[in-house]
């Protein structure tokens, strides 16, 4: 596998230090188990911000602190999850262990050539995570986003005026990002993907079918 599209550094920095959100750490996680140059600069960023954790002045606590923490403790604990699913319910046979791992919502269609499927994470998160399926060859209409959009191909591949994006490939778009993936004549893409805000879809057409259009 060839990975040509990283992760930008201020992102594995982030997933490295844990300030990243369950949806977003989740795809930024499945890009990094396929690529090793990403996960020696997140295992370098773990240590460097573990040294400046042991560098740092110890900060003194609250008197009532220890008291509450054993208060915590006695609060009823949510179930724990169901770790795995059973494989008939799994959407792609070829998923990466990470996301084999991962519970999914009911499949749906989107629009013609284009179906998703969420993924639910275990406690709330400001983003969403999905799979997303485009037939191959589908030209998504041109679309810019409200907020920010992080995807990681499975399979297949799409390109726009970034470049190329196959396997293993990461993609970062936000509000400034204003493209129109098409996606390669090959096989269907599927891509794992961290949602915030909305798609603003463009032109006549986009205005037209936007209020149909959810992710
Ligand atoms: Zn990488």
């Amino acid at each position: 596998m060839t990975i040509s599209h990283h992760p930008p550094d201020e992102l594995i920095a982030d997933f490295a230090t844990g300030r990243l959100d369950e949806a977003n750490h989740l795809v930024v996680a499945v890009h990094l188990t396929q690529c090793p140059a990403c996960r020696r600069f997140a295992g370098a960023m773990e240590h460097l911000a573990g040294a400046a954790l042991e560098a740092s002045e110890p900060v003194s606590m609250r008197a009532d602190a220890f008291e509450a923490v054993l208060a915590k403790l006695d609060q009823p604990q949510p179930a724990p999850r169901a770790e795995v699913s059973s494989p008939s319910t799994l959407p792609d046979e070829d998923l990466p262990e990470i996301l084999r791992r991962c519970r999914f919502g009911k499949q749906r269609r989107v629009a013609p050539g284009l179906k998703m499927q969420p993924i639910i994470l275990p406690s709330a998160s400001q983003s969403r995570a999905f799979l997303l399926w485009s037939a191959p060859g589908a030209r998504m209409l041109q679309h810019s986003h409200s907020g920010t959009e992080l995807t990681c191909v499975l399979k297949g591949s799409f390109s726009h005026e970034a470049g190329r994006y196959g396997p293993g490939d990461f993609d970062f778009g936000d509000g400034e990002v204003d493209h129109q993936p098409v996606v390669g004549p090959e096989e269907p893409c599927l891509c794992v993907v961290a949602m915030t805000g909305d798609l603003e879809l463009h032109g006549l057409l986009g205005r037209m079918i936007s209020p149909f259009v959810r992710l």
